[in-house]
């Protein structure tokens, strides 16, 4: 690994002409972009990829804020597609912080150059389908109009920031931010009086660090969340050593996973353990920490008797670190565990113990304005010189909203999606030909490691496009009785689910006005891949190639090799899932 990475692109791609032609158009540059360039290229498509940003790397370019790292493991959360890449590259920490992985976004592409093709601070405002020419045309906030084949969004399920329009927010003195935006050059909060809005996984994050700097902290909770020690350390070189003697092994066997994430499980039922054995299984697993967490028993997003015991023991964990017992009360969520996204700190609650922290209840009275020196909650004033929001994000379709696209006869996708997102295995919708998406909704997408969902659309659009130049085919769209066969099995699987039954950002409940819709797919990734594989095998069924299906012919694998692997499920076989013994993160 170099010692200094560069941030900024070397060689850029100049401005594109308005008679410039590419097979496929990528919006993001994210690891969904990145990756899927990297596809294309190799597969010899000529592609233009546009991001708002300077750089690549997508979440870990915007998301700079305090104590920001992952929570899947880094020798997980990190490209599976090339071994070189996995043995070259070191981790210095069990989750690595955002430098790094920002860092890694870079070094991948310089290794595999992909700055060329990619048009950086660069918004797609618009993209429409033409009948005529049965191309997409594509234009952004820099005047470029351009046509395609195809149009990847590869726009991020979390990359659209909420901020939430309160009452007076212009008259702030100070200075106001949000966790997803985060300034390049850092912001000081030493000595200054800090307010942060949130109490998601960003803040819970963010706030320890901040009240080390901060001469106040402030913390306003709408809602408590759920959270468990990191155990956060320097990465074991033996644990290291041990990976990388067989990479590919151990990404085989995480795929195998519901969350394409390998941890330790235990697929039995809480409720046939004793509460001594509860207790002791729920003691290892808070020692050993993080998401694995919600693996201590196979039935705890499934029996709500089940997971009230593991609710029990995390609120018993919060009245015990948390001297004062009225604020170990507000921050003791009440719901089911791990139904909204489970969050992974480092000292959260213990900051709490802190003088100089104070954290304020606005579930009943939410803020009722912004003034010039701060926030008034209930018709108190809370003076402070900074404001954080750590709000989180129009989840999951909040980027695709940003950008008209029109497909066939005018419909736009806002209108087709108002009552919620419609697509075919969340990667495509009727309506919208050569149009797909990575990890869109009703893909497993955020319910997975998410580079290895990425990595597995990508892989099987590639192999459609190719299939596509084969045959010479123009369009390829879903079949509207296969999407809508898809929405409801999707819908379906959502109901075994506790996690169907809170109001997270998962179901649009974080944004006022949206749709209810549970939006990610909650089958199990390998389950997904297997239906995928299948669509893919019998000639992309459920589509239509050119207005037909006659031309539905088993296309040549190429890139998706490596996922048509039988289905072999691990520790969800079919008996675990009919009994509901599935350990879902
Ligand atoms: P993004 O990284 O969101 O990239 C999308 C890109 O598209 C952005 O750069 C954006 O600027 C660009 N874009 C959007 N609209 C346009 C437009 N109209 N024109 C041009 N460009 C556009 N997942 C995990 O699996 N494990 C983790 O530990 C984890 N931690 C996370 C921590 C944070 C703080 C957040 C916010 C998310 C985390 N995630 C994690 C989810 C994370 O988003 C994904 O893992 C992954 O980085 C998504 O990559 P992506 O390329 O799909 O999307
Ligand atoms: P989030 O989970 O949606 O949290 C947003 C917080 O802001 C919630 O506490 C929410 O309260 C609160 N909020 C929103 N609007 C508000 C308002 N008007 N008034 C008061 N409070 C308001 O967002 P996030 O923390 O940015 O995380 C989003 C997702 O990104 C995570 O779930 C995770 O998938 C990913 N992420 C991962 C990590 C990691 O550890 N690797 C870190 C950060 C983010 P309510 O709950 O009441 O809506």
């Amino acid at each position: 690994m170099p010692d200094t990475i560069p941030t900024a692109a070397p060689k850029p791609a100049s401005r594109d002409p308005g008679t410039a032609r590419f097979d496929v158009v990528v919006v993001g540059a994210g690891f969904g972009g990145m990756y899927m360039l990297h596809c294309l290229r190799k597969l010899g498509f000529s592609a233009r990829v546009y991001e708002a940003g300077g750089g690549v790397g997508g979440t870990w370019y915007w998301n700079r804020y305090p104590g920001a790292r992952c929570d899947v493991e880094s020798m997980q959360y990190s490209y599976s597609f090339d071994d070189a890449l996995d043995q070259e590259w070191s981790w210095s920490e069990k989750y690595s912080p955002q430098p790094e992985i920002l860092d890694y976004a870079n070094h991948v592409a310089d290794r595999y150059e992909l700055r060329q093709d990619i048009q950086f601070d660069t918004r797609v405002t618009a993209t429409t389908f033409d009948e005529a020419t049965q191309r997409w045309s594509v234009e952004t906030d820099q005047g470029d109009r351009v046509s395609a084949q195809f149009c990847v969004m590869a726009v991020g399920c979390l990359s659209a920031a909420n901020r939430p329009d309160f009452a007076g927010i212009g008259d702030f003195q100070g200075q106001i931010y949000h966790t997803g935006e985060w300034p390049h050059e850092g912001v000081d909060l030493s000595g200054k009086r800090v307010a942060i809005i949130g109490t998601g996984s960003s803040a819970i994050q963010a706030i320890p660090i901040i009240a080390e700097q901060a001469k106040s902290l402030t913390v306003f909770q709408r809602s408590p969340s759920y959270t468990v020690p990191a155990r956060n350390a320097k990465l074991d070189p033996e644990v290291e050593a041990a990976v990388k003697a067989d990479y590919p092994e151990f990404r085989a066997k995480a795929r195998m996973r519901p969350t394409g994430v390998y941890f330790l499980f235990n697929a039995e039922s809480a409720l046939d353990a004793t509460p001594e054995e509860r207790e002791q299984q729920y003691e290892e697993s808070w020692v050993r920490g993080g998401l694995p967490f919600l693996g201590a028993y196979g039935d705890l997003l499934f029996e709500k008797e089940a997971n009230d015991t593991i609710a029990e023991f995390a609120r018993r964990k919060i009245r015990k670190t948390v001297k004062d017992p009225a604020t170990a009360t507000l921050l003791s969520p009440d719901n089911v565990f791990g139904c909204k996204r489970l969050c992974v700190d480092t000292g959260y609650y213990e900051t709490y113990n802190q003088p100089h922290v104070r954290l304020v209840d606005v579930s009943k009275a939410p803020i009722e304005q912004i003034i010039r020196t701060g926030l008034v909650v209930n018709g108190e004033e809370h003076e402070v010189d900074v404001i954080i929001c750590a709000t989180g994000f129009a989840a999951m379709t909040g980027s695709f909203e940003k950008i008209k696209i029109t497909g066939r006869d005018g419909l736009t996708l806002t209108k087709k999606w108002e009552a919620g997102p419609r697509t075919y295995l969340g990667l495509s919708t009727n309506g919208f030909p050569n149009f797909f998406m990575i990890t869109g909704p009703g893909s497993p997408s955020v319910l997975a490691s998410m580079i290895q969902s990425i990595e597995q659309h990508a892989d099987w659009m590639v192999d459609c496009f190719a299939h596509m130049r084969d045959i010479g085919a123009k369009t390829i769209e879903p079949v509207l009785q296969d999407e809508n066969d898809w929405v409801d099995h999707v819908n379906e699987v959502a109901k075994i689910s506790l996690r169907s039954t809170c109001s997270s950002w998962y179901v649009g409940a974080n944004i006022p006005g949206r749709p209810r819709v549970f939006m990610p797919y909650i089958g199990g990734f390998p389950i997904y891949v297997d239906r995928c594989n299948k669509v893919m095998d019998k000639g992309f069924e459920g589509f239509v190639i050119d207005g037909g299906e006659v031309r539905n012919a088993p296309p040549k694998i190429r890139n998706t090799e490596r996922w048509h692997v039988p289905l072999k499920m691990d520790i969800i076989s079919p008996a675990a899932i009919a009994a509901k013994r599935v350990p879902i993160v």
